[in-house]
This record gives C-alpha cells, structure tokens and sequence, in this order.
C-alpha cells in the first residue's frame, strides 16, 4: 500500500500510537480482574482496553459475559490507567448502554457481521457518532458481507471506523481455531485502503504460540494495529483460556516484532 496517511487521521485524533494496540481480556470477569489487568497493562504499548462484557458463545450454558455491569468496572480502569476502552456491541441495546458509559471504541463481533439485519440497526443506532466503530470480519470467509457491514456504516455517516481480521472458520481441521485467509483481508484494505485494519491474532491462533508469527505477518502486509486477548492468569480465564497471553509476554512481542516505519 502506498499512501495511507489518511486512514491514521482518527487514530492521530485519538492520539493513538501507530501500530495501535489494544489489549485486555477476552472477557471481563470480575472488577478486580479488569482492573489488575489494565494497571499491568498501562506502560505497555496497549493504549486501548478491551474486555468483552456481552459474550457470544456459539453454544449455550458457557459464560455468556457479566453485562452492563462491566461498563462501570470498564470506567473505572479508564479513570485509574488513563487507558481508553473498547468493548463488543450487538445489538442497538448495547450500543445505547456503551454510548452512555463512555466506551471510546465499539467493536462488532464475528457473529454479528455476518447479518445485514443486525448490522443495519447498529448502523442506526450508532448514527453520526464520532466513536471509532470496528469491524470484524464475518466469521465465515465472505468478503461481501464484511464489505456489506462497512459500507452500511459509511452510509450511517459513522466517521471514524476500522475493521479487525480475526480470521475465518472452516469445517477442516487446521492448526489454527479461524484461518487467517489472509488475502481476503488484503481485498478489503485494497477496496478500503483509508481504513485502519487491525489484526486479531488471538482468535485466528486460538493458542498462545503463534501469536507473534501473525502479529509479525500482520505488521509486514502493512496492517495499522493488533487487538491481543490478554489476562494476568490466562489458564483460569472464564473464556478463551488456550489463547489468551499475560501482558508481560506482549510486553517481549511488542520489543520482538519487526514494526515497519510510516509509508509516505
Ligand atoms: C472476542 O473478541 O472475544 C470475540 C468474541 O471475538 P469474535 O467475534 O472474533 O469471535
Ligand atoms: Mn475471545
């Protein structure tokens, strides 16, 4: 990619670093668990927190999130880090409740993107806002439905979005929980080359040891950031146990990957 100067112009309004990095767990747990997390968390490179309070789990009786009452424990690690928040919203309910407690950044989930239905009521909901909204890729790999949810929020004069690639699912076994596919990514940054692209690599792993090798992969095809599934005690964790990382071991990632200067 040449020139995408543009595309940082609301990750420099934020004042966030580039590559952005936004760490945290995959779900939050309890407000101790959020709140060790972000301190252990708040002189790394992560700028942004995230931690899932509404979680889609595909199948029921697992741990479906904590719900609106994270958001108070999410301001409180904003409050005490001075680190910006991020969290999944999927429905127009979420997003009214996010809104209202100051979330800086929305993210839309993998199982969210994949219907134009719930897309186009966030899409209203989010109408107009200046919030950074990302988007995940579908979880199935179907770049027009990922194209779909990012045009529909063009079209809501949404200003500031992104998209996070966090990978495909597949019936064939692999060593990965979501394959990477990394050229349907590639397509999206060629049609939408102004939008920050953010890697997942957590989800695409769904284990702790390649984690860097997509970061790294990631960071050499010119992506603007990575969002890290991290937990101080990532073995009891309440969900995504296997690929979740302490921030100490993003910490030695950060200082291992390769990070590519602008491109002017
Ligand atoms: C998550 O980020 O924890 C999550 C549920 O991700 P995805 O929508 O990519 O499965
Ligand atoms: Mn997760």
């Amino acid at each position: 990619m040449e020139n995408k100067k543009e595309l940082r112009n609301w990750l420099d309004a934020f004042g966030l670093d580039h590559p952005l990095v936004i760490a945290g767990p995959c779900s939050a747990e309890t407000e101790e668990q959020v709140l060790k997390i972000a301190h252990q968390l708040k002189d790394t490179d992560a700028t942004v927190l995230r931690a899932g309070i509404w979680k889609p789990r595909t199948r029921p009786g697992n741990f479906e999130g904590v719900g609106a009452l994270g958001l108070k424990w999410l301001q409180k690690a904003k409050e005490e880090t001075g680190m910006l928040t991020t969290t999944e919203v999927a429905n127009p309910h979420h997003v009214e409740l996010a809104l209202k407690h100051d979330v800086d950044i929305l993210w839309i989930g993998a199982r969210t993107t994949v219907s134009p239905f719930i897309i186009q009521e966030i899409a209203d909901a989010l109408k107009g806002t200046d919030k950074p909204v990302l988007i995940k890729n579908p979880v199935n790999p179907d770049l027009a439905l990922w194209l779909g949810a990012v045009e529909r929020m063009y079209t809501a004069d949404i200003k500031n979005l992104g998209v996070i690639h966090r990978g495909f699912s597949s019936y064939e076994k692999s060593k990965y929980r979501n394959n990477p596919e990394w050229q349907i990514a590639i397509e999206l940054q060629n049609k939408f080359p102004d939008l920050p692209l953010i890697l997942d690599p957590s989800h695409i792993a769904g284990r702790r040891d390649i984690i860097f090798d997509l970061c790294q992969t990631a960071l050499d095809l010119n992506f603007d950031g990575l969002m890290v599934e991290t937990h101080w005690d990532p073995d009891n964790a309440w969900s995504d146990a296997k690929q979740q990382i302490t921030p100490a071991t993003l910490v030695q990632i950060m200082k291992d990957l390769k990070i590519r200067k602008e491109v002017s």
